[in-house]
């Protein structure tokens, strides 16, 4: 019953392929930043109602948000895709690239919103076999970290309450065909730090005069480097990125004024505490050395996206029935974020990370202006994804007394 079940799934997704490309392509062709995504949510809920699904739009922004009923009684699951594109120049040459100059689908985020469609259409077909309902997220802006908490704020999980939640991310580095699942920790927490030093100026000839605001700027950027390399325990992972410094009008003053921002990236709340902690005893410290005062302002974005265990082992078993059993990939953790961390730190979870990648191309990066995902890739996220729907609220069903059928066999 159940290989059966998971071949015409896969049929299914692969008869959907057209539908799915004819969207993706029509997202890639226009993107939009976060919060600004209205063609791509109008795109999305015309095709949505079309397949006769429940539809909200303007959840949390610019989001949309519809519920697919199975037939039987049921746990409720929520997917998420998210829809918003970056401020980087296509180079890629295809015919439906970007024709917003500046602006790219450069994480693949149109896939992800063609994948969840392609899996709206599948279930639909398999409705009567469905034990519960089908939550689709499609979420705005998650590059610029506002999206899911927006959703959060809409009041999304607290109406629908789902009992599990999945996602997926295309995967350059994985080639098309496998499949990335990994419990625990898979995407990294996300804080931010400002850093103003504040000395007083003289003549540059006569430093001694003044308190060195450049001086204390160098000690801090090489003090915070310390921080991953002898505070940490060297098999935890943390990073500690100072991307910005600002200093100095002229070349004969003593500046008297410096700023840094910077990103902290960890994998875990235990050291994503002991960085926070160590940034502003070693920014004291280091002005404090060059006479200069120090203000710092940290703040916490996103948890770390920690996959459940659970969730992965049936996430694992729909990719192997849908694919290969050999698809799996326990692919290393990212030290990117994302902001599915949110979802899947309130509701038990499974973030799949799919190939994109087709034999023999060059694999470029996430928000690289060459990145073009082989499309072949969405008919496996699809079967993968509707497949995982259905074993979960099978899985689920089971555990709830009263839920499960005697007699049947799948
Ligand atoms: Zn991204
Ligand atoms: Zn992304």
């Amino acid at each position: 019953m159940k290989a059966c079940e998971s071949r015409s799934i896969l049929a299914r997704a692969i008869a959907v392929r057209e539908y799915m490309v004819t969207a993706r392509r029509a997202i890639h062709h226009r993107p939009e930043l976060g919060f600004e995504e209205h063609a791509t949510a109008q795109l999305i809920a015309d095709r949505l109602h079309a397949l006769g699904l429940e539809v909200n739009t303007g959840v949390g922004g610019t989001g949309v948000l519809a519920v697919l009923r199975g037939d039987r009684p049921g746990p409720t699951v929520a997917l998420r895709a998210d829809m918003d594109a970056l401020p980087v120049s296509e180079e890629t040459g295809l015919p439906y690239a970007s024709a917003c100059p500046g602006l790219m689908h450069a994480c693949a985020h149109d896939m992800h919103c063609a994948v969840l469609l392609g899996v709206a259409a599948v279930l639909k077909e398999f409705i009567s076999e469905l034990r519960g309902t089908v939550v689709f997220m499609f979420q705005p802006a998650e590059e610029t970290d506002g999206g899911a908490r927006a959703f959060i704020d809409a009041g999304i999980l607290a109406e629908h309450d789902p009992h599990a939640v999945f996602g997926l991310h295309m995967w350059p580095d994985l080639e098309v065909g496998k499949v990335g699942i990994r419990p625990g920790p898979v995407m990294a927490s996300l804080d931010s730090f400002d850093i103003e030093l504040v000395g007083s100026t003289a003549h540059g000839a006569m430093p001694h005069r003044g308190r060195d605001a450049i001086l204390a700027a160098s000690a801090v950027v090489q003090g915070l480097q310390q921080i991953a390399s002898r505070n940490v325990d060297p098999m935890e992972a943390a990073v500690v990125t100072v991307g910005t410094l600002h200093s100095g009008k002229a070349r004969n003053i003593i500046a008297d004024h410096a700023s840094l921002t910077g990103t902290v990236r960890t994998l875990g709340e235990p050291v994503r505490e002991l960085v926070a902690a160590r940034i502003e005893e070693v920014v004291a410290m280091c002005s404090r050395a060059c006479g200069v005062e120090s203000h710092v302002k940290y703040d916490r974005l996103l948890p770390t996206l920690v996959n459940d265990k659970r969730m992965c082992q049936i996430a694992a078993g729909s990719a192997r029935e849908i694919l290969r059993p050999e698809c799996i990939e326990q692919t290393m953790p990212s030290m990117a974020a994302d902001d599915f961390s949110l979802y899947a730190e309130r509701v038990p979870g499974c973030y799949v990370f799919f190939g994109c990648t087709a034999p023999g191309d060059v694999a470029y990066p996430l928000h690289n202006g060459r990145l073009s995902p082989t499309e072949d890739a969405l008919p496996m996220a699809c079967g993968v994804m509707a497949k995982l729907c259905m074993d979960y609220c099978q899985y689920s069903a089971a555990q709830l007394p009263g839920q499960s059928e005697p007699g049947r066999q799948d």
